[in-house]
C-alpha cells in the first residue's frame, strides 16, 4: 500500500534541527492519519557532514513512515528535492525546508486546497522576520528582476515550499534538465495553481545552510534557465556603442573643421573607448559562457546525483529506478 502524501525535506548538516523537526512532522502526520490520509515523511541527506545521517537512520528505525536517501556527496538543496520527488510514492507531496521556516502545521490547509481542485499549491511569503536586511533586500531585487525577465511568470516571493499533485510530480520527473530551477519549473508546467500565504519563522536552530555563494548560483540559474534576455543583452549593448561611436565621429569631424583648437585630444578620449568597448565584449562573452556552459553541463548527460545509501523504500521502488545499480542492495547494506 503507496502512501497518499510524500513530504520530501532536504537535510544539509540539520543535525540541531532535526529531533524537534521529526516531532513537529510526527504531531502533523498523526493528525493526518486520523482524517485517513496515510503519510510518508522522506528525508534526503545532501552529503552532511554532522550527524544528521545517523539521526535519520534512528528515526527511521522508529518509525517506519520515516524513509531516507543520503547522497555521496553535497549535491545541493534542488538537487536532493529532485531525488526525494523521484522517489515519492505518494499521490501528493509537499516539500518543505528542515530549520522549520515552512511550518508543517499549514499542510492539512494544503491538502484541503489539493482537494478543492488544486494541483499546485505553493507557499508565499508575507514577511521574513529575522532575515538580515541585505538578504531581503537582495531577495527582493531577484524576484522582481526575474518576473520581469522570466517567459514564464514566476511568483514573487515564493520559495521550494509547496505542495504538488502526482500529476506535476511526474511532469517534473521525466524532465531532463540538469539546472533544477525547481519554482520555476514548477511554474512552467501549469496545472491550476494557487497561493498560500504564510509569515515565514525565523529558523529554528543552526545556521543557514544557503551561503551567500550558494544563493547567488541559484540565482544565476533561474535567470539563465528561463531567460534569453541576457544573451539579447549583447546586442543591445553593442547597438548602444555603435550610436556612441556613430555621435562621436560626427563630433570629431565637427570639431576638426570648425573649431580651430579641438577639445579632445591625446590618449585619453581612446583609452577610454578602448576600456569601453573591452569591457563591453568581455561582458557578452561572460553571459554567452554561462548559457554555454550549461549546454556543455547537460549534453555530458550524468547522473543528477549518487546514492550512497537509502532506506524505507520497498524492493521493487528501487527496481525501478534507473539510477541506481539493481546489483548493490542499498537499503541493507546499514541495517
Ligand atoms: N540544504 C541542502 N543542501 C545545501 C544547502 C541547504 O539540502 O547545500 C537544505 C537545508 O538543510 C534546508 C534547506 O535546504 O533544509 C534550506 O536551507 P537554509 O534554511 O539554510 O536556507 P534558507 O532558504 O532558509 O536561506
Ligand atoms: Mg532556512
Amino acid at each position: 500500500m503507496n502512501p497518499q502524501l510524500s513530504i520530501i525535506i532536504p537535510i544539509y548538516n540539520e543535525e540541531d534541527t532535526l529531533q524537534e523537526l521529526y516531532r513537529r512532522m510526527k504531531a502533523v502526520m498523526d493528525l493526518l492519519v486520523q482524517d485517513g490520509v496515510s503519510a510518508e515523511l522522506i528525508l534526503v541527506d545532501d552529503g552532511s557532514r554532522d550527524r544528521s545521517l545517523p539521526l535519520m537512520r534512528e528515526l527511521h528505525q522508529n518509525d517506519p513512515r520515516v524513509c531516507y536517501l543520503s547522497f555521496a556527496r553535497n549535491f545541493g538543496h534542488q538537487i536532493a528535492v529532485t531525488a526525494g520527488l523521484n522517489f515519492s510514492r505518494g499521490q501528493v507531496a509537499v516539500i518543505l525546508d528542515a530549520d522549520l521556516q515552512d511550518p508543517p502545521e499549514l499542510i492539512p490547509r494544503m491538502l484541503d486546497l489539493w482537494r478543492a481542485g488544486y494541483q499546485v499549491v505553493y507557499g508565499q511569503r508575507s514577511a521574513r522576520r529575522q532575515e538580515g536586511w541585505f538578504k531581503r533586500f537582495m531577495a527582493f531585487a531577484f524576484y522582481r528582476i526575474l518576473r520581469n525577465l522570466a517567459d514564464v511568470d514566476i511568483p514573487t516571493d515564493t520559495g521550494d515550499f509547496c505542495l504538488i499533485d502526482r500529476a506535476v510530480i511526474n511532469a517534473l520527473n521525466a524532465m531532463p534538465e540538469r539546472n533544477r530551477y525547481l519554482r520555476g519549473l514548477r511554474s512552467w508546467v501549469g496545472f491550476r495553481q494557487t497561493a498560500l500565504v504564510f509569515e515565514r519563522e525565523p529558523r529554528f536552530a543552526g545556521s543557514v545552510k544557503y551561503t551567500f555563494r550558494k544563493s547567488f548560483k541559484l540565482a544565476i540559474n533561474g535567470l539563465v534557465s528561463f531567460s534569453q534576455v541576457p544573451l539579447r543583452l549583447a546586442s543591445y549593448l553593442g547597438l548602444l556603442s555603435a550610436v556612441a561611436a556613430i555621435a562621436m565621429a560626427l563630433l570629431v569631424l565637427y570639431w576638426r573643421l570648425f573649431v580651430p583648437h579641438s577639445p579632445v585630444t591625446g590618449f585619453t578620449i581612446i583609452l577610454v573607448a578602448l576600456f569601453f568597448l573591452g569591457a563591453v565584449q568581455l561582458i557578452s562573452i561572460g553571459i554567452l559562457g554561462e548559457y554555454v556552459g550549461r549546454i556543455y553541463d547537460q549534453v555530458k548527460g550524468r547522473p543528477l546525483y549518487t546514492l550512497g545509501e537509502l532506506n524505507g523504500f520497498g524492493p521493487d521502488d528501487r527496481a525501478q529506478i534507473p539510477r541506481l545499480d539493481p546489483g548493490v542492495d542499498h537499503a541493507n547494506r546499514h541495517p
